[in-house]
């Protein structure tokens, strides 16, 4: 028997763009002490831009020493050979860097001489394009296939690129933070919540810019969704007994951890098919700070019910 006032409260969050999918939920709310963010697709837009394309100086050049005699039209026949391979082989990928990638193209990509397309999920692509292999994915995917990285940007998130084994540079993308994720880690900390994590699959260094912009000190990079069960997994230990800890994600990536939290909570409009399934919590409107609405009505609802 669920007291009627859970009714109430499962409507109201839902007239504000918060579906609970079960009373349980809606009072498990009221106990969180750890909430948990992914960063792409949830605190930032996951509406990525290219905005730089660079080949590595062995590819434009042959050699390296002769980086200062390039041509002009050199390098934009090496950036447009670099930019093709890379929206080739995401041909297929669902992620938002993907998309960004084929819009940059701006061509229109057939799957001719193409084979092997495959998602390497948190990491990036691979694909055999016209015979060869091809990768596109994060510094930890050129780490792992033991390709080395010529030189890097400082900031944004990167795209590296190897065929047949070799650097071929890389694609820096950029992504924007939400204007509502500030909003949301404040309103957590003012509500008493004890711990707010980031875990990121992007490097270091956006991790962290990111997290500090918002005030989330504890951030986690460089994780593959395996490694994101794995920190949750951890997290779920300093709890108190009847402490919860909730995981807000976009699905990409992240369905293994939004399924395994006590509460996961998804973003609707962004987020994927799959992770509108895996949740317990979908957020129409895509605003973290929802998060903390749905917590005030579940207290609110827990004091008409006691
Ligand atoms: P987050 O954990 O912040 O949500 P993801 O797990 O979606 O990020 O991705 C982690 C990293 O893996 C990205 O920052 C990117 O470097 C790389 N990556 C994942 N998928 C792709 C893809 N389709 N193409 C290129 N890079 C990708
Ligand atoms: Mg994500």
């Amino acid at each position: 028997s669920i007291p009627l006032s859970f009714f109430g409260g499962l409507g109201g969050a839902s007239r504000r763009g918060i579906l609970v999918k079960g009373s349980n939920y809606l009072e498990a709310l009221a106990n969180v002490e750890i909430a948990v963010f992914d960063k792409t697709g949830t605190l930032t837009k996951g509406n990525f831009k290219v905005s730089g394309i660079f080949p590595a100086e062995s590819v434009i050049t042959g050699n390296a020493e002769l980086k200062e005699s390039v041509s002009g039209e050199m390098k934009a026949e090496a950036e447009e050979r670099l930019i093709r391979m890379a929206a080739h082989a995401e041909i297929h990928s669902s992620h938002p860097i993907a998309a960004s990638i084929r819009d940059a193209y701006g061509k229109a990509i057939d799957a001719e001489g193409m084979d092997e397309i495959e998602e390497l999920s948190g990491y990036g692509v691979k694909a055999l394009i016209d015979g060869k292999t091809v990768y596109a994915g994060s510094r930890k995917l050129m780490n792992d296939l033991g390709i080395r990285i010529e030189n890097e940007a400082a900031a944004g998130t990167l795209v590296h690129i190897a065929e047949d084994g070799k650097y071929a540079g890389y694609i820096l993308v950029e992504d924007e933070i939400k204007y509502d994720s500030q909003r949301a880690v404040k309103e957590l900390m003012a509500m008493g919540i004890k711990k707010i994590v980031m875990l990121t699959g992007d490097r270091k260094n956006i991790g962290e810019s990111v997290g500090k912009k918002l005030g989330i000190t504890e951030i986690y990079t460089e994780l593959l969704p395996a490694d994101k069960v794995e920190k949750m997994v951890g997290l779920m230990k300093q709890k108190s007994p009847k402490g919860k800890l909730i995981f807000v994600g976009d699905g990409i990536n992240d369905a293994p951890v939004l399924a395994g939290a006590d509460i996961g909570i998804a973003m609707g409009g962004l987020g994927s098919d799959a992770a509108i399934e895996a949740a317990d919590i979908v957020i129409m409107t895509d605003e973290p700070s929802k998060v903390a609405e749905a917590i005030k009505i579940s207290k609110k609802t827990l004091r008409i019910v006691k």
